[in-house]
């Protein structure tokens, strides 16, 4: 079913399983195949720039295009409803292809101030450091947003539900914002997936994604991807993709696209499971608050309903002894694994304190810190709720807790 053959509206799940794949042609084998040539045979000279690859190229080097990759990419913008995707080496790579490709010196950007660590650092040090103007506003007040804007504003860039305050953006209001100002709007949608939200369709741009995350789904690796119109995408495959050169590998893309053709049926089972941790947690006593977008008491719980057909997996909370419990929680949980990162069928658990970050990232004060504050306290467990049995999740907890 590759989507250059005009596919018929197929259904969601169907597309997660066959979008950009196809027996193969030659072998008839039915699963994809895996190309991991870094280049191919040609039959005609073709020139040696990113700014002459004509449209429908053949296959020439796999820092522009590869198969096994472009199979990836195919499925990603059926699932998203997006007209283009391009695939990096991580959501890092990707989210850096967007920034740097889109952003010149003098140029603002306003940003979300809370988000991905990661994508705050690059923003507040290294974009700064290039001359870009970085103003970081909390996405849940619209008109901070606006009075963010200003004439020399290029990109806005969002991601919802928010790490790790678990905070949601209303994708079309942002988007509204940024356009009445010329700007553009990116999401950071990992945490959402394209199951959860299909931002493009709420108004925004560019939709990222880290695909290490729910996309591969079993941990064992790391991709990212960008999702835009085709005239959008332009930028971001010459400069970003070709030029800054931190493509993925095809090993990477096949097992991603493996991963993918699931995606539904573990989002299905990763709501679930969350929704009875996030209840068993908001019930235990030392519990004292549960961020859920799923839960009745989460503040943007209604929008998240209206923006979201699929609460996720990830939750946060605080509890009573903070940060001195993680020692307690490697040692006691037995099924959840206390690392980092998400998304994986295996539960993962992770501390973020509130003044570490803020010191090493964040640096918000006043009124942005209160808000900040009101979601994540001193600090919060950031669990990522696999596909285990909720009860034998919950039991874990438990023991840890107690
Ligand atoms: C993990 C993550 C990233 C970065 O992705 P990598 O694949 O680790 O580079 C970006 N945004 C969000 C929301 C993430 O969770």
């Amino acid at each position: 079913m590759s989507a250059t053959k005009n596919p018929r509206p197929f259904r969601r799940n169907t597309l997660a399983v066959h979008a950009g794949e196809a027996p193969d042609p030659v072998t008839r084998a039915s699963a994809p195949n895996l190309v991991m040539s870094s280049t191919f045979v040609m039959d005609e000279p073709a020139g040696f720039s990113a700014y002459d690859i004509p449209e429908n190229a053949p296959y020439i080097y796999s820092r522009w295009s590869n198969p096994t990759v472009q199979q990836l990419e195919e499925k990603m913008a059926a699932l998203e409803g997006g007209e283009a995707c391009r695939c990096f080496a991580s959501g890092m790579a990707a989210t850096s292809a967007v920034l740097l490709s889109l952003l010149s010196s003098g140029d603002r950007l306003v940003m979300s101030d809370a988000n991905y660590p990661g994508t705050a650092e690059l923003a507040r040090n290294d974009l700064s450091r290039l001359g870009i103007d970085v103003v970081t506003v909390n996405f849940s007040d619209l008109n901070a947003v606006e009075r963010a804007m200003s004439v020399n504003t290029r990109l806005v860039w969002g991601e919802s539900p928010a790490n790790p305050t678990m905070r949601i953006t209303d994708i079309a209001a942002i988007a509204d914002i940024a356009h009445a100002h010329d700007a553009r709007f990116a999401i950071d949608s990992t945490f959402a997936t394209p199951i959860a939200t299909q931002p493009l369709a709420l108004g925004a741009d560019y939709v990222i994604h880290s695909l290490t995350k729910y996309c591969c789904g079993h941990g064992d690796a790391m991709g990212g991807a960008v999702l835009a119109s085709a005239e959008h995408m332009h930028p971001i495959e010459s400069a970003g993709q070709i030029h800054l050169g931190g493509v993925i590998s095809p090993f990477n893309a096949w097992l991603i696209n493996r991963g993918l053709a699931t995606l539904p049926m573990r989002m299905q089972a990763h709501e679930q499971n969350a929704l009875a941790v996030a209840r068993f947690l908001e019930s235990h006593p030392r519990v004292l608050k549960v961020l859920y977008p799923g839960l009745e008491s989460h503040p943007h719980h209604a929008l998240a309903k209206k923006q979201m057909q699929n609460f996720s997996g990830m939750l946060s909370f605080q509890v009573e002894g903070g940060a001195g419990l993680a020692p307690k929680f490697m040692e006691k949980l037995e099924v959840i694994h206390y690392a980092v990162s998400l998304g994986h069928h295996r539960s993962l658990i992770c501390w973020l304190g509130t003044d570490d970050l803020m010191k090493s990232t964040y640096h918000l004060a006043g009124e942005q810190l209160d808000a900040y504050r009101e979601f994540a306290g001193e600090g919060v467990y950031r669990l990522s709720v696999g596909l285990e049995d909720p009860d034998d999740l919950c039991e874990d907890l438990a023991r840890a807790l107690d």
